[in-house]
């Protein structure tokens, strides 16, 4: 008898699979990091076949950490870095081009042709859910088609395909171009602008207006059924692939935010609060993006309300990596504890422009407030507090849009391991921040939609029982200083706006 279930975890910085038992606990993981090619500024890529490598090697790591056999796991999901984009031959399978990468702003100038159109930069929001920005895998398609040699003809010829991550990952493993699935869920349809969010459906006006032919789209299917199976070849050969998530539904899924108004925060690359608001989309009005939650095999689907925040976790790697300030990112709390708040400094990390609630892509970083007084401490604190002001940002838009005021917060990823960050974010929501036992939630809720498909975990009921509280943080910070903070931050926020020109 099967007892685990293991999860592929395509991300950002890394792939992953992580094994887990029926209690919902980690096993063994396997983890290899990719190169982030950053060809000129604004622009990152990542090779796709250098992740479908990793991907094998993963899967073979886990199991030989995990000491198991094939036979040990019952099913495999999938779980990936949502919007960035791969285009390849159907027919050789090797990509035509780099995949490129959520952060990549390129697509600024596709984008801001498509938003001339009536209705402006929300004129596929009613349709999609999302705003026009340079974030979404649409636009990425249309430059890749436009701007590598042949790659329209070929595209209008039928010859290539498209995929997020997921898709490309599903589609190696389940044999490539001998017979390799062409499918992918309705959370990561939901992230390419060219899906219909209430039918689930590719909407073909959109399409044509992005010059997207629908032959390169993948079939839209459920986030938990059997697809299908791993090739022969490799050592999951055989197993079924029966969970597919983007990394952030997935991480709602893991963290039983199951029933509307439950919600979570993960603190990544990037930071993505989404709040379930159950079966019906929930169109925002202040900057939110509404995705599909999750759609398990044919039941009613699950929309979530989402604030997606480009640069958190990236920015303490910025201050590593770039500024050499840091040896490693944990090291950042040992700084910032050196001081006892951020010495008037605020830093807004406009990297790629700002996401949510903001959507400004003609928005750069900016470091406001400097003084002669400001030192390496308090730049560390005003690093980690910007991931704590930006989460208040899309949490106030989120209290408007659903009109209920968020209670407590459940937080998961790399960052939360910073008690310091925790402490404060707590305090500049005004509500408690709650960590679960199992962090790697990610992964967890792909295997949650895998297991389900094939009887592992009988229902949500599982999911909820294996759910543990590790840690609360409370707020402890005086109201007075809580507004006035915020009022600074807000004020910073406008010093970012308008720094790219046409
Ligand atoms: P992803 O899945 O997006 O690749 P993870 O959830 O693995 O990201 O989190 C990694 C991010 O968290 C990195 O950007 C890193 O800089 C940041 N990070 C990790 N540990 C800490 C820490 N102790 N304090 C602050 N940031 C951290």
């Amino acid at each position: 008898m099967a007892s685990y279930i293991a999860a592929i975890d395509q991300g950002t910085t890394s792939t992953r699979c992580i094994v887990f038992d029926h209690a919902g606990q980690v096993v063994a993981v396997d983890q290899v990091e990719h190169r982030q090619i950053l060809p000129r500024a604004g622009w990152v890529e990542h090779d796709p076949m250098e992740i479908w490598t990793n991907t094998r090697q993963v899967c073979a790591g886990a199991l030989a950490k995990a000491d198991l056999v094939l036979s040990d796991i019952a099913a495999v999901g999938i779980t990936n870095q949502r919007e960035t984009t791969v285009v390849w031959d159907r027919h050789t399978g090797e990509p035509v081009y780099n995949a490129i990468v959520w952060q990549d702003t390129r697509t600024d100038g596709i984008v801001s042709e498509l938003a001339r159109g009536e209705g402006g930069q929300n004129r596929y929001q009613s349709r999609t859910g999302l705003p026009l920005a340079t974030y979404f895998s649409g636009p990425k398609i249309r430059w890749i088609l436009d701007n590598v040699d042949g790659a329209r003809d070929r595209a209008e010829r039928g010859e290539l395909m498209f995929g997020t991550m997921d898709t490309w990952v599903l589609w190696n493993c389940t044999g490539g171009t001998d017979g390799g699935l062409h499918v992918t869920d309705p959370t990561n349809a939901s992230r390419t602008m060219l899906m219909d969010l209430r039918t689930l459906s590719w909407d073909p006006d959109i399409c044509a207006e992005f010059g997207v032919p629908m032959s390169m789209l993948p079939e839209i299917r459920s986030s938990s059924e059997v697809y299908g199976h791993f090739r022969s070849r490799g050592v999951l050969g055989g197993l079924p692939i029966s969970g597919i998530l983007g990394d952030q539904q997935a991480a709602t899924f893991g963290q039983a935010c199951l029933t509307p108004g439950e919600a979570k925060n993960t603190y990544g690359t990037g930071n993505f609060l989404l709040l379930n608001t159950g079966t019906e989309p929930v169109l925002s009005e202040n900057g939110l993006v509404t995705t599909v939650g999750y759609k398990i095999d044919d039941k009613p689907t699950v929309y979530c309300l989402e604030g997606s925040i480009a640069v958190t976790g990236s920015l303490v790697q910025w201050l590593r990596d770039n500024i050499g300030l840091i040896g490693s990112a944990p090291e950042i709390e040992q700084l910032a504890s050196e001081v006892e708040d951020n010495g008037g400094a605020y830093f807004v990390p406009a990297f790629s422009g700002l996401f949510a609630p903001h959507w400004r892509s003609d928005a750069r970083g900016v470091i406001a407030g400097l003084t002669r007084f400001v030192n390496r401490g308090h730049l560390a604190r005003a690093v980690l507090e910007a991931t704590a002001f930006q989460t208040r940002e899309v949490a106030e838009a989120m209290n408007v849009d659903s009109g209920v005021d968020l209670k407590a917060l459940k937080v998961d990823g790399g960052m939360v391991n910073n008690e310091l960050l925790m402490q404060f974010q707590a305090d500049i929501l005004g509500v408690s921040v709650i960590r679960p036992k199992v962090n790697e939630t990610t992964a967890l809720g792909a295997a949650y939609a895998a297991g389900l498909a094939v009887g592992f975990w009988s229902g949500e009921k599982d999911i909820r029982a294996n759910w543990a509280e590790d840690k609360v943080w409370e707020p402890k910070m005086s109201e007075q200083l809580r507004e006035q903070q915020y009022h600074e931050w807000q004020k910073a926020v406008t010093k970012t706006f308008g720094w790219v020109e046409e």
